[in-house]
C-alpha cells in the first residue's frame, strides 16, 4: 500500500494538459528541478561510483520526466513528491542494483498517481522499466490488511509479480523503507496498519531473499510504527548498556584485530549491535528480560580468505573462553538463502557474552545484500558468489501451489510459515544435508528430496531405525526412505505435513488418482446399467453421445465416466438417457451387479458398520461426498437409505481377490488374566491381522466384551477363525458385528 500523496488544489481541479501524453518533453527551466537538484547531486555521484555514463544518462533522463510529471504533487509531509521516489531509487544505488531497476524506482508511482500510462514509458525507457514499474503499480493495490481470504489471493498476485522479475519486490522494498521513514505525518491508525504490514509481509520477504540489512532496518522502522513505546523504551535500554561498555567493546575490538595481526592475518574488525526489533522479538519469545539478552553486541571480522575464517576462529577461541554450544558454522552448510558465516560466542572481559561473526567480504555483501548482491556482481562482470535460482524457485514453489488445493486461510498459513521458518537440517543417506521448517515429518522430507520419493513412499528409518511416517524430524538425524512401485500417498499424511510442498503434491497425486479411479469405475458401472438396457456403448450413435455428453457439460467420455464414479451422476439414469425410448429396464440382467475388486481405491470404500468381505451378499450406496459405500446387504444401517433405489446400486464381489478386508468380532470372554493375549495369538496364528481392539464393558456380567477390527481374506476364512476362538474356553461367544 502506498502512502497516498495529497494533490495539491490546483492539481486537482485543473490536471495539466501535459504535452507527455505520447512523447515526452521536458521542461528543463522547471523550478521543481532545481529544488530537488540537491539531493539529486549526492544521488547522481553513488550512481557514477559503479555505472557507466551511458547508464548514468539514462537515468537521468527518466528523473526529469518523473519530477516533471509529479510536478505540483506534494506528499503529506509537506515535501515535493519527487523526494519519495527519488530516496527509493538511492535506497537501491545503495545496494548498486542496475540502471533498470533505479529507473524503475524514480518511475515507480507515476503510472498510479501521474498521466503518464505504461506505454509512455516503454517508447521512452524501454519494455523492461515499463514492465518493473507496472509490476510495482500492481503491487501498490495489493492490501494485506483485510480478511485473510483476500490476503491470500493478495499474496498471489505478489508472488506472481515477484516471478516475473523479482526486482520488483526489491523496489517495493525500497519504496517501503522510504514511506516508513517518513510515516510520521500519516495517523496513527495507517502508521499501525502500514508496520504492521511490513512486519507480517515485507521485512519477513526481505530475510528470504537474504537482504538482511534491508530486513533490519524495516523491521526496526516498522516496530517503532507499531509499538512506539516499546520501541522507545528498548532504545533507551540499549543506550544505557552501551553507555556501560562502548569503551570495554572498543577495546576488545582492538585486541582481537591486533591478536589477529600479529598471527598473519589481515582482517577488518567491527563492532556490532543487535537491532531492536531483534531484540524486542527474543525478549518475548524467551520471555526474556533486557537484562537477560545477552549478545546485544557484537563483533563483526571480515576476513580475505575462507581459509582465514577458520584460522581467526582458531585464534578467538584460543584468546578468549568460548560459550559452548554456540559455535555455527554456516561457511560449510550455508542457510538456505545462502548466507555464509562462522557464528561463535565468547565469554570477553567481566564475564560479558559477545557474539562474533567471522566471514569473507563476498559473504560479508551476500549477508548484507542477498539478492541484491546478483546485481551487485553483474555489473561489476564477475561471476557472483550467488545466483538466485534458489529464491526464484521458492516463488516458482509457493505459485505452484494451485488455490484449489486448500481453502484461502491454510494456504495463507502456509506461506506465512513459509516466511517465518525456524528450520532443522537433516541428512540424506548420501551426507547431503537438507534444510526443512521445525516440526517437519518424514514424510515432508521424502517430498522435499524429490515428489517421487513422496508418492512412493513405503518406509523410513531414522539413524538406522525403522520410523513411522509422521516421525518428526530432529538436526542431525540421517533419513533413508524405502519406495515401493504402484503405491499411493496416504490421504492421512494430509493430517501432520507441515510443508507446502508435501501437501500440495500429496493432494495433487490423490486428485490424479482419484479421477483415474473414477474414470475406472464410472465406466464399469455405466456398462453395467447399460446392459440393463440389453445395450453396449458401441450400440450408442456418435450423435446421441455427443449431445448427452454436451448435457452433462462433460468434455469426453472420461469426464462423464469420472463424475459417475465420483457419485456426481447416476449411472442409471445416464442410461436411461442413453437407451433408446422403447426399451425398458424390465429384463433386467441376471448378473449380481457390479463387481467389485476391492481395487477400485479411492471412489470405492467399506462401510465402517458393517465390515463387509468377500463371500458376504452386498450392496453398494452411491453418495456425493463418500463415492460408493459398500455395505453387507443384512447392515441395519442402510435400512432407510434403501427406500432411495436411485441411490442403491447392486455390487458383487469379483472372483478373483486377493486384497484382505476389514472385519469386525464380538468376543466376549470371561474376565481372566492374560486373556487378551492368548486371543491376540490365536487370530494371528491363522494369519489374520488385528487392526485393532476396543472394550466394551457395559454389560454387567462381569465379563469382557472386545471388539476386534481384524483384516482377512474373505467370509470362508472368518467363519473358520470364528469357529476355532470358540473352541478356546477362555472365550464365551463370538459373533460377527452386523451393524
Ligand atoms: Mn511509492
Amino acid at each position: 500500500m502506498a502512502l497516498k500523496k495529497t494533490l495539491t488544489s490546483q492539481n486537482q481541479n485543473n490536471p495539466r494538459p501535459l504535452a507527455l501524453m505520447d512523447n515526452i518533453t521536458i521542461n528543463k527551466n522547471s523550478n521543481e528541478f532545481d529544488k530537488s537538484s540537491k539531493i539529486y547531486t549526492k544521488f547522481k555521484k553513488k550512481l557514477q561510483k559503479y555505472l557507466n555514463a551511458y547508464q548514468v544518462k539514462k537515468i537521468e533522463k527518466a528523473f526529469r520526466v518523473a519530477n516533471e510529471a509529479h510536478r505540483g504533487q506534494l506528499r503529506k509531509s509537506g515535501e515535493e513528491y519527487i523526494h519519495h521516489p527519488l530516496s527509493a531509487a538511492s535506497i537501491l544505488a545503495d545496494f548498486q542494483l542496475d540502471h533498470e531497476s533505479i529507473m524503475a524506482a524514480i518511475l515507480h508511482d507515476v503510472i498510479e498517481d501521474t498521466e503518464l500510462e505504461k506505454e509512455n514509458l516503454k517508447k521512452n525507457f524501454g519494455v523492461k522499466v515499463s514492465e518493473l514499474v507496472d509490476g510495482v503499480s500492481k503491487l501498490d493495490k495489493i492490501n494485506f490488511s483485510t480478511k485473510e481470504e483476500a490476503d491470500a489471493a493478495n499474496l498471489r498476485k505478489m508472488l506472481m509479480a515477484m516471478s516475473q522479475d523479482i526486482r520488483v519486490i526489491l523496489i517495493k522494498l525500497a519504496d517501503r523503507k522510504h514511506n516508513l521513514e517518513t510515516i510520521n505525518a500519516l495517523s496513527s491508525h495507517k502508521r499501525k496498519t502500514i508496520g504492521k504490514e511490513t512486519l507480517e509481509i515485507f521485512a519477513p520477504i526481505a530475510l528470504r531473499l537474504g537482504i538482511h540489512s534491508l530486513n533490519k532496518e524495516l523491521e526496526d522502522l516498522a516496530f517503532q510504527s507499531v509499538y512506539p513505546l516499546r520501541f522507545k523504551i528498548i532504545k533507551n535500554e540499549i543506550k544505557k548498556s552501551r553507555g556501560n561498555r562502548n569503551e570495554l567493546m572498543g577495546k576488545i575490538k582492538n585486541i582481537i584485530q591486533i591478536k589477529l595481526k600479529e598471527e598473519g592475518l589481515e582482517t577488518n574488525v567491527i563492532a556490532r549491535e543487535k537491532h531492536a526489533y531483534g531484540i524486542y522479538k527474543k525478549m518475548k519469545l524467551k520471555e526474556f528480560k533486557f537484562t537477560h539478552i545477552n549478545d546485544l553486541f557484537g563483533v563483526r571480522v571480515i576476513c580475505k580468505t575462507v581459509d582465514d575464517t577458520y584460522r581467526s576462529l582458531g585464534i578467538i577461541h584460543n584468546l578468549y573462553t568460548p560459550i559452548p554450544g554456540r559455535f555455527k558454522d554456516y561457511i560449510a552448510i550455508p542457510k538456505s538463502n545462502g548466507y555464509q558465516s562462522l557464528h561463535t560466542s565468547i565469554i570477553g572481559p567481566h564475564g560479558l557474552p559477545i557474539e562474533i561473526q567471522i566471514r569473507t567480504e563476498d559473504m560479508d555483501i551476500l549477508a548484507e545484500s542477498g539478492i541484491a548482491s546478483h546485481w551487485f556482481y553483474k555489473s561489476k562482470n564477475i561471476p557472483s558468489l550467488k545466483n538466485y535460482t534458489k529464491e526464484q524457485q521458492w516463488i516458482t514453489n509457493l505459485l505452484n501451489i494451485q488455490r484449489d488445493s486448500g481453502n484461502p486461510q491454510e494456504y495463507l498459513k502456509s506461506i506465512k510459515a513459509d516466511l517465518h521458518p525456524g528450520k532443522v537440517y537433516v541428512f540424506t543417506p548420501k551426507g547431503n544435508i537438507l534444510e526443512l521448517p521445525k516440526r517437519s515429518t518424514i514424510i515432508d522430507y521424502a517430498y522435499a528430496v524429490h515428489t517421487d520419493l513422496g508418492n512412493n513412499f513405503d518406509s523410513a528409518k531414522v539413524d538406522n531405525i525403522k520410523v513411522s511416517a509422521n516421525t518428526i524430524l530432529k538436526n542431525g538425524q540421517r533419513v533413508e526412505i524405502s519406495t515401493k512401485n504402484n503405491i499411493r500417498p496416504d490421504p492421512s499424511w494430509l493430517n501432520f505435513v507441515v510443508t507446502e510442498k508435501a501437501r500440495h503434491s500429496i493432494r495433487a497425486s490423490l486428485k490424479l488418482i482419484k479421477r483415474k479411479d473414477a474414470i475406472d469405475l464410472g465406466q464399469k458401472l455405466l456398462l453395467y446399467s447399460l446392459s440393463d438396457f440389453k445395450i453396449s456403448l458401441n450400440d450408442i450413435p456418435d450423435k446421441t453421445m455427443q449431445i448427452v455428453l454436451e448435457e452433462y457439460k462433460c468434455k469426453s467420455i472420461d469426464d462423464l465416466y469420472a463424475e459417475i464414479g465420483l457419485g456426481n451422476r447416476i449411472a442409471k439414469l445416464v442410461a436411461m438417457r442413453f437407451a433408446p425410448t422403447d426399451s425398458s429396464s424390465q429384463n433386467r440382467n441376471p448378473s449380481g451387479g457390479i463387481q467389485i475388486r476391492g481395487t477400485e481405491g479411492l471412489v470405492v470404500s467399506y462401510a465402517k458398520c458393517c465390515y463387509p468381505i468377500p463371500g458376504d451378499p452386498i450392496i453398494g450406496h452411491i453418495s456425493q461426498e463418500k463415492g460408493i459405500v459398500v455395505h453387507r446387504q443384512v447392515c441395519r444401517s442402510i435400512k432407510h437409505m434403501k427406500k432411495n433405489t436411485e441411490e442403491m446400486l447392486d455390487m458383487s464381489w469379483d472372483e478373483n481377490i486377493e486384497d484382505s478386508f476389514n472385519a469386525s468380532i464380538k468376543i466376549e470372554v470371561e474376565n481372566v488374566r492374560g486373556v487378551l493375549a492368548l486371543i491376540s495369538s490365536q487370530i494371528a496364528q491363522n494369519d489374520c491381522n488385528i487392526e485393532s481392539v476396543t472394550y466394551d464393558d457395559t454389560k454387567e456380567t462381569g465379563n469382557n466384551i472386545m471388539i476386534f477390527i481384524i483384516s482377512i481374506s474373505d467370509i470362508k476364512a472368518l467363519n473358520k477363525l470364528i469357529g476355532k476362538l470358540k473352541k478356546n474356553k477362555n472365550i464365551l461367544n463370538v459373533e460377527r458385528k452386523k451393524s
